[in-house]
């Protein structure tokens, strides 16, 4: 199990989450309280990310003084060595992001997948609290996924919980680890805005040059079929996935953000 960074004794701490389009920064007090936060786009290119994070730490921790950085970020990773396995939604492999940042901020720095981290964060203050056993799924870019067993994380031999890349249609379109037909390809962005262009397409409507999960999300809510139709396949593949994590691990709880 890490070494997370435990701000409940100290005073303050720093927060970055690595996403697929964002990177956000947060200040966060010994109680849990976000006190100042900061989001950038994300860049393509690794050492631009970690100027991008050393700015970040910089401006949100300007006259604290911190304990550390706790950092998260998507995909399989090593928590122990600090080392991002591979981040397909960033094109990263056997990154020693630790080491990097570490060298960069002179701070104490831990490391984990977003996921994770989100279920850690839901355990001390959110959803899980008093929750033994709850599985967590976050829903953007990709697909993340915890598992948390007797109010622990499950880690497996150390990167278990990749539900995203839980497979529920053989024949499905490909995904960025490699393998066809993952859960992330039906209910994440991508999968979402696919399916929308290829029922638009299907049904010989222009397809509009912004089209996201928000934006299908109030045409559905406003009546539009074909909106609706693609709300409806997605939530059911959704519900394929939770019925086999509800089969295998009988949670309490389920917690989707
Ligand atoms: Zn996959």
């Amino acid at each position: 199990m890490a070494k997370f960074l435990d701000v409940r004794n100290k005073i303050y701490a720093v927060g970055i989450d690595i996403g697929g389009t964002h990177i956000t920064a947060g200040l966060v007090s010994k109680n849990g309280k976000i006190l100042k936060k900061k989001s950038v786009k994300i860049k393509k290119d690794l050492n631009a990310v970690i100027i991008q994070i050393k700015n970040l730490v910089k401006d949100v921790s300007s006259g604290y003084e911190i304990l550390g950085v706790g950092i998260g970020c998507p995909g399989p990773l090593d928590s122990e060595k600090g080392v991002i396995k591979f981040a397909p939604n960033l094109g990263w492999r056997n990154i020693h992001l630790k080491k990097i940042v570490q060298s960069q901020l002179k701070k104490k720095i831990e490391i984990e997948n977003d996921a994770k981290c989100f279920a850690l964060g839901e355990i001390w203050k959110g959803e899980g609290m008093g929750i033994k056993n709850f599985v967590l799924l976050t829903l953007g870019t990709g697909v993340g996924g915890a598992i948390v067993i007797n109010g622990k994380l499950y880690k497996g031999c150390g990167s278990a919980g990749e539900i995203g890349h839980m497979v529920i249609d053989v024949n499905g379109p490909k995904c960025s680890c490699g393998r066809r037909g993952c859960l992330e390809e039906f209910v994440s962005e991508r999968g979402i805005v696919r399916l929308a262009k290829k029922k638009l397409k299907e049904k010989g409507i222009k397809i509009p040059k912004k089209i996201s999960p928000e934006k299908i999300e109030i045409s559905a809510k406003k009546g539009c079929p074909v909106a609706k139709e693609v709300w409806a396949e997605t939530a059911n593949n959704l519900k394929i996935g939770l019925a086999n994590i509800i089969n295998i691990f009988d949670p309490e709880k389920i917690i989707l953000s």
